[in-house]
């Protein structure tokens, strides 16, 4: 077809023109197709923001969230990347042509530093969630969480080994925010994401259950940024179903970016940034309790020593221990001394306002024992649906164990809408 029109064009003129018009009918293409899988969900669009002006988002705790039309939806998967189930992940949003954002553990990134490229390679956006998944950040001295954030950080960058590829976007562990924290991250220009609803996948529930949250819980929104963890079998179960589900009613992916000096923001108005009504079928309650998890086979993590981070956050001491067994000498990667992206260190001040209470302890309705909230980081391999791992698919990677969790019935934390 090109050949055909191109033969009839006489002018350079026309020649240009027409090649111009080529050039804008194939990028329309891209976007709405995804060759090989007629169909398919596909990424509607592209989003770019820019960190230094909505540095906090997801309603879930601030004010403000994406700039989302009705139908929209964010994918965001965190605490990876995990191969055996990330890499899964990926193939099933390679398979519906969908663009989602990866919020990295560094020690993941450590462990499986290629599962970090492979997220650049095609495509996503990649954002960072520590260095050690702290579990309460609000409790931690500034100085800890600042060098839980800056680790993390350049632990993913060694992975990538290209700084542009980092996405100045951040996660906090367990959304356990601290106005601290949040300054420092806002000081550095790194955009905050809470979430709009997450799909307590790092619960015990079975991936249809997962299935059903995801979707009912969008569908009290009606758009939003869904938080996944790509690590959790249970997910990547879902996950197919979930996207399937998504365009058979309507609902559209947008891929979010920073902006750069060569891309700038998507114009947008402060409202649409404002938090949407809140829906009582989207509870924030529904949060875990602060997940409390170790490193397992510390001996093949390639983690900093607790000589190294001197930690003296308690509440990291059941990781750090097991990472202080470790036989190999500690690599601790050098503190990042420059941000990759502009330092906008006017940027902390109004802001605050835009934060929501956390809530209390006592509305927190997920009925669970001690240790059912703990599974965040747990490996997927005691999970009745889920296989269990080959140690060749485990070997070098961090493999990661929830404190006393079990399998039988009673220990299944259901939200309080499922009972
Ligand atoms: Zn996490």
């Amino acid at each position: 077809m090109v050949g055909n029109v191109l033969v009839g064009v006489r002018t350079p003129q026309w020649a240009a023109l027409c090649l111009g018009l080529l050039a804008i009918s194939a990028q329309t293409a891209s976007a709405a197709d995804c060759p090989g899988h007629p169909g398919a969900l596909g990424t509607s669009r592209t989003l770019v923001v820019d960190p230094r002006q909505h540095p906090r988002i997801g309603t879930m705790q601030y004010a403000e969230t994406l700039p989302l039309r009705d139908h929209e939806v964010v994918l965001t998967f965190d605490d990876g990347p995990l191969p055996r189930n990330s890499n899964q992940v990926l193939d099933i949003l390679a398979s519906q042509c969908v663009k989602a954002t990866f919020f990295i553990i560094g020690r993941m990134a450590q462990s499986a530093p290629e599962g970090v490229r492979k997220l650049r390679d095609a495509g996503h956006s990649i954002g960072t969630h520590t260095q050690n998944h702290p579990t309460g950040m609000k409790r931690m001295s500034i100085e800890r969480a600042r060098q839980e954030i800056d680790d993390g950080i350049a632990s993913v960058k060694t992975a990538l080994g290209d700084d542009a590829a980092l996405a100045p976007f951040f996660r906090i562990p367990g959304l356990s925010r601290a106005d601290g924290v949040e300054d420092y991250l806002a000081s550095q220009g790194i955009q905050i994401w809470s979430a709009d609803f997450p799909a307590d996948d790092w619960h015990h529930i079975s991936s249809s259950r997962v299935y059903d949250i995801a979707i009912k819980r969008l569908e009290a929104k009606g758009r939003g940024i869904l938080l996944l963890h790509d690590i959790q079998a249970r997910t990547v179960a879902a996950l197919p179903r979930i996207l399937r589900e998504l365009k058979a009613r309507g609902y559209r992916i947008v891929h979010v970016v920073p902006a750069t000096p060569e891309q700038p923001a998507t114009p947008t108005e402060p409202q649409q940034w404002q938090l949407h009504p809140p829906s009582e079928n989207v509870a924030i309650s529904h949060w875990p309790k602060i997940p409390n998890f170790v490193f397992a086979n510390a001996e093949m993590l390639p983690g900093p020593a607790l000589s190294d981070l001197d930690w003296r956050d308690g509440r990291s001491m059941s990781l750090v221990e097991a990472s202080n067994h470790a036989s190999r000498p500690a690599r601790r990667v050098p503190l990042p001394r420059e941000a990759p992206w502009p330092r906008q260190s006017s940027l902390a001040p109004g802001s605050a306002a835009n934060v929501l209470p956390v809530p209390a302890q006592s509305i927190f309705e997920i009925q669970e024992r001690p240790h059912a909230a703990t599974q965040e980081l747990a490996t997927p391999s005691h999970h009745a649906e889920q296989p269990v791992p080959t140690e060749r698919e485990t070997e070098g990677l961090a493999k990661l164990i929830s404190v006393g969790a079990s399998d039988s019935p009673g220990t299944i934390a259901v939200p309080i809408e499922a009972r």
